[in-house]
């Protein structure tokens, strides 16, 4: 009877995500309006590489996510040097994100770094998948108390195994991957960041996970997180997390 409840109100909380995987691929070198990681990063005119404000070493690219919906293009640069967690006391610029609105290849223009990059992705393209994902149990309680007092209340030893169990049924995303939009997978528990701007709450918008074929890792085998303000929509926060 519980299970069956539990099932219907997982339905209601499933949001649909973009999943992407990697392939190492030379075409990936080249800048593009689509998703990948490594080579040459989407730049418009006007821009150059971003450099890092502390260390003053010029970024890496990770990568880059289309957005088919918004139509905009996410383009992550990151500093391996200072390797920033999104803590309040970090001083910013260390890790920099570039919204582009209709990005296209009439506007892309072509930037280049002046140094090598000992940290540079292997350059993969990707391919996406629609997915459904649900939250993990360290976020359930802000998203649905009804479902983490139901588990509570099956299983009261170990709710989480019932809540586990419950999202095996679903046939939800069930492990860590690069994705855009659903919800965050934490490794150490749940973040939540305000915008600088509003102090609105920032919503979860991508996550990008320690990734073997690009050579991407984390501290050990984590994952970068990245929230935005639902109003001021190019204010976006980071969170690193590992084990
Ligand atoms: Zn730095
Ligand atoms: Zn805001």
């Amino acid at each position: 009877m519980s299970k069956d409840k539990l099932d219907s109100l997982l339905k209601s909380l499933v949001r649909k995500a973009l999943k992407l995987e990697l392939k190492a691929d030379k075409s990936a070198l080249a800048p593009s309006c689509e998703s990948k990681f490594g080579g040459l990063p989407y730049a418009e005119s006007g821009d150059h590489w971003p450099s890092c404000r502390t260390c003053k070493k010029e970024l890496t690219f990770i990568n880059q996510i289309l957005d088919e919906e918004e139509q905009q293009l996410f383009v992550f640069y990151y500093c391996n040097e200072c390797f920033p967690w999104g803590l309040d006391d970090e001083e910013k610029g260390q890790w920099v994100v570039k919204l582009y609105k209709q990005p296209s290849s009439k506007k892309l223009t072509d930037i280049k770094r002046s140094s090598e990059d000992e940290f540079a992705p292997v350059p993969c393209s990707v391919e996406t998948t629609s997915v459904e994902v649900l939250p993990d149990w360290e976020s359930l309680d802000s998203v649905s108390e009804e479902v983490s007092d139901l588990c509570c209340k099956v299983n009261d030893d170990s709710p989480w195994e019932e809540y586990e169990d419950a999202v095996e049924r679903t046939g939800c995303l069930d492990d860590y991957a690069t994705l855009l939009g659903g919800y965050p997978r934490f490794v150490q528990g749940e973040a939540e960041f305000v915008c600088p701007k509003c102090s609105a709450e920032m919503v979860f918008y991508a996550q990008v996970d320690s990734e073997d074929e690009a050579n991407i890792m984390w501290g050990d085998v984590g994952l970068v997180y990245f929230f935005r303000c639902p109003e001021h929509k190019d204010e976006f926060q980071l969170e690193l997390q590992c084990h």
